[in-house]
């Protein structure tokens, strides 16, 4: 099955405003209307931004695709569960908070934020799924109950899933606590003998996992869940795991997480991926202005989750004349363990023809 996806240039140089008109642009040209229904609970899935990061994809950026939604007569919220680790998103309060000082709720977007995991990341439907690895995983309950979804993703490389992308943010951005930790469960880190001792590992882990002792920290395994918050935060490197065999495994849960959030919503969903600002790492990262691996591309948008992404990862390999994991600056992240397990479970096709919207 060939899948179509769609292409429109922009830049942030161009400004929110009219990233946001040529997104409404995009929506209208593939005819994505036909995935609403009047009064639909539409889960409008977005990613709000970690406190300091200055690259995320900002709210004005997609007015334009709520404004189509609220025309069509659906109720859209927008919408992103709990993170497992520790920071402004990692319960529905403080989350709701940072959204909206982010702009993406009512005062914003004119319409609410809503934490569809509940208060504590723990409200979820178990969805049966004929996947490789699970027959069933842990979605976070409103994304099960609402009628139909507009998923709205940055572009960006990402530390353990090589992109950060559709595929991810359905996996990863729509499971429960419970459906993350399985995910990340491969992830097993290690601490390097160039552990400095500097305790920030320690500080933002969210499982106690992390002790340090007078040599360096260490990691008790059993205790660990997997959620890479210390690769993430040791300025010294210090902290690792097997990439090769662990990512890999990482990427196929995510994809097969993304088939469960999926289930019942054939034809009622839409995938937006805007390729702006591509940062080698994602928005969950609390630096500003990190910087980017290729030049904007534009926004590229199908209703086959798998094809947006290989098309957008297409763009990008091109755009900056390598392939993915040399732009990415590390050669065992390859993000197509995603792409071509979505594509095996039935999560999409990853032959694609491309449109170009002006
Ligand atoms: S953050 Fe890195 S350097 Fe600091 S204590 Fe943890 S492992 Fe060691
Ligand atoms: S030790 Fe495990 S649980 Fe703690 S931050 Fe690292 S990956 Fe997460």
């Amino acid at each position: 099955m060939t899948s179509k996806v769609y292409l429109i240039e922009a830049a942030a140089g161009d400004g929110e405003k009219t990233i946001s008109e040529k997104a409404r642009r995009l929506f209208k040209a593939g005819d994505f209307a036909d995935c609403y229904e009047e009064n639909d609970f539409t889960a409008v899935k977005v990613h709000v931004g970690e406190d300091g990061n200055t690259t995320y994809l900002k709210a004005p950026c997609i007015q334009g695709l709520v404004d189509e939604l609220l025309a069509l007569e659906t109720k859209p919220f927008v919408t992103d569960t709990s993170t497992l680790y520790t920071g402004r998103r990692h319960n529905a309060i403080d989350h709701t908070i940072l959204a909206e000082e982010h702009g993406f709720g009512l005062d914003g977007l004119g319409i609410p934020f809503i934490a569809p995991d509940g208060l504590f990341g723990t409200a979820e439907t178990a969805v049966e799924i004929d996947g490789e690895l699970d027959k069933e995983v842990s979605i976070a309950y409103d994304i099960v109950r609402c009628q139909s979804i507009l998923s709205v993703a940055h572009f960006t490389g990402h530390c353990a899933a090589g992109v950060g992308a559709t595929i991810k943010t359905l996996g990863m951005g729509c499971a429960s606590r419970k459906g993350k930790m399985r995910q990340h469960a491969s992830l097993k880190p290690s601490v390097k003998d160039n552990c400095t001792r500097c305790g920030e590992c320690f500080s933002h882990c969210p499982a106690d996992a992390i002790a340090i002792d007078d040599v360096k920290a260490h990691i008790d395994q059993d205790k660990c869940i997997g959620c890479a918050e210390c690769v993430a935060v040791c300025r010294f490197d210090a902290v690792s795991y097997d990439w090769q065999q662990e990512n890999e495994i990482l990427q196929k849960s995510v994809a097969e997480h993304a088939l469960g959030a999926l289930k019942g919503k054939k034809g009622r969903a839409a995938f937006f991926n805007f390729v702006i600002s591509v940062t080698r790492d994602c928005d969950c990262f609390d630096d500003a202005d990190m910087p980017t691996m290729v030049d904007d591309i534009g926004i590229v948008a199908s209703t086959d989750p798998v094809a947006v992404d290989k098309a957008s990862v297409d763009l990008v390999e091109s755009r900056g004349a390598k392939e993915l994991p040399k732009l990415l600056e590390n050669d065992r992240l390859d993000a197509r363990h995603q792409i071509e397990h979505a594509e095996k479970i039935g999560l999409g096709s990853t032959s694609y023809e491309l449109a170009e919207v002006t």
